[in-house]
């Protein structure tokens, strides 16, 4: 069985402890990898080696990081299939997915910062009348630790490493112990490209183990973490006192809302990908629609019926809308809530129950419905897979558990309004704070509405329409800080400021 190592000081290398988790193949349920069960003793490995190679490659011009990063973008593009398919599999969602969209970004999160590198510049301040001038030294950190969850595996791991690197740190970084795989493969490219040993490496396992680690040692000088509100709240806990630099991209429960004058057919079309795309497990999903009254039948109407349409099925097949669930723990999440908000007195118009696992494409398991379920099923109910069917529930409150807390899954309610503060009031009253998509074609509304939400992001007649210089992050429980643009090199990097009088 393959097995998924770490990347320190430039090679792959088994962990100490030489134990080895079981990591499963969503669509199936079965074992098919095994990952690193690496300890803090991996981490001082890796941290060790990245201290060893931050003063020189701090001192690496950026024309040279530059050089290195573009050689690792072409190699991860030489390999996109390959990725892809490995994506795909270690986290369900559909191959043309990660196809069209993880893999390119990883690529894409490369080449914005290797050439935003060259692009950085720093301030100067004439002071005038004492004669002085000062200037702002941008010196990068040091040993920094990146931490990333399962969702979008390759997508928000390089979204951190890139910058970072980038910027002249060294890294340490966790991919999550759900998704290791591209991950580990990136390794293999990084050697592959030259990047010098002890730049970037790559601990596998637990977070409590080695997440935790790398967030509780003095010599790791920033976090940037993205994963659930829960886990941001104990890293800025052990972080804090020791004045770290923090970025926390954390959790969402973000509101869609749908005025009547928007434009329909785009609208429809839209939140069909906003609530269901990668199983609903983005962060920028939105999963609380509220319509206003006047299109709320025919938006229900639509919308179940475009919904009930969306295939669930194998992630290999091309033809699939839905993929399977990461896990069994985050199936059997969903699934609760499902039950919860049928308790809270919602009513399901389509979905709500587990899928029936696809016959699965010969060629990389033995899942074939004929065979079904595998005999170490690890599944609900003695189903391998973790499929549950495009679910749509009305009826509920906006202050139920149901709305108030994040679901993760492809899980979405839909309520009517009538006014706009009453809307408001509604999209505003959760802890969360990370997106918003607000349809309608009155413009003044649309920029009342923007500027009122509390949220991070706001998607006006559109859903996920990425610009990689713009502020990326969240408000209230979301989150701290932004990623994006050269708002992410900074964040990397320690301003000195110097004032020399003449
Ligand atoms: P998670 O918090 O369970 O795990 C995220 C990462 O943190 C993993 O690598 C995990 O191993 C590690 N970790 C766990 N405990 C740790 C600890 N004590 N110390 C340090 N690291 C630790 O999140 P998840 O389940 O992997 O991801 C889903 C969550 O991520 C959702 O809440 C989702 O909204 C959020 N998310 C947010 C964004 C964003 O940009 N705001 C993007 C994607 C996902």
């Amino acid at each position: 069985m393959q097995l998924i190592q770490n990347y320190v000081n430039g090679k792959i290398v088994g962990p100490r402890s030489d134990a080895y988790l079981d990591n499963f193949e969503p669509a199936t349920g079965e074992v098919y990898s095994q990952i690193a069960d690496s300890d803090e003793r991996d981490v001082q490995l890796a941290i060790d080696a990245a201290k060893a190679a931050f003063p020189a490659w701090s001192n690496t011009s950026a024309e040279d990081r530059f050089a290195i990063l573009m050689r690792l973008c072409g190699l991860i593009e030489r390999d996109l299939e390959a990725l892809a398919q490995a994506e795909s599999r270690d986290n369900g969602k559909p191959v043309t997915l990660a196809r069209s969209i993880d893999i390119p970004r990883a690529i894409a999160n490369f080449r914005f910062y290797a050439t935003a590198a060259m692009h950085l510049s720093n301030e100067s301040h004439e002071t005038v009348g004492r004669n002085a001038i000062n200037y702002t030294l941008r010196q990068p950190l040091g040993v920094v630790g990146c931490i990333s969850p399962w969702n979008l595996p390759l997508y928000l791991f390089t979204w951190k490493i890139a910058p970072a690197i980038a910027a002249g740190c060294t890294v340490v970084a966790k991919p999550s112990e759900v998704t290791p795989m591209t991950a580990y493969m990136l390794s293999k490219l990084c050697i592959e490209a030259g990047l010098p040993p002890g730049v970037l490496n790559i601990v596998h396992g637990l977070g409590p183990k080695v997440g935790s680690a790398i967030v509780a040692h003095r010599d790791t000088k920033a976090i940037s973490f993205t994963g659930g509100t829960k886990t941001g709240e104990e890293i800025a806990r052990v972080a804090a006192p020791m004045f770290k630099k923090l970025s926390l991209e954390l959790g969402g429960k973000n509101p869609n809302i749908i005025f009547a004058d928007c434009d329909y057919d785009e609208m429809l079309a839209t939140t069909i990908r906003s609530s269901f795309s990668n199983q609903g497990e983005i962060c920028l999903c939105g999963s609380r629609i509220f319509v206003e009254r006047p299109i709320y039948e025919r938006f229900r109407t639509d919308f179940v019926e475009r919904v009930g349409k969306l295939k669930v099925g194998d992630p290999k097949d091309e033809t699939t809308d839905v993929g399977a669930i990461v896990s069994k723990q985050h199936f059997d999440k969903i699934m609760s809530y499902i039950e919860l908000a049928q308790a809270e007195g919602g009513t399901i118009l389509c979905g709500g129950h587990k899928s029936e696992p696809p016959a699965l494409a010969s060629g990389q398991s033995d899942g074939t419905a004929a065979n079904w379920p595998p005999a170490n099923a690890g599944g609900s109910d003695g189903i391998g897979g973790f499929f549950i069917e495009p679910t749509v529930i009305e009826g509920l409150p906006h202050d139920c558990r149901t709305n108030q807390e994040e679901i993760f899954g492809p899980v979405v309610t839909i309520m009517p309004f009538d006014t706009e503060d009453e809307v408001l009031a509604y999209a505003n009253s959760v802890r969360y704070g990370l997106s918003a998509t607000v349809w309608t074609e009155n413009l003044s509304r649309a920029h009342r509405m923007a500027a009122a939400l509390e949220s991070g992001i706001v998607w006006i007649n559109c859903w996920l329409l990425r610009d990689l210089r713009t502020p990326f992050g969240g408000v209230k429980d979301s989150g701290l800080g932004r990623e994006g643009g050269f708002e992410a090199l900074r964040f990397f990097t320690e301003e000195k400021n110097v004032c020399l009088k003449i």
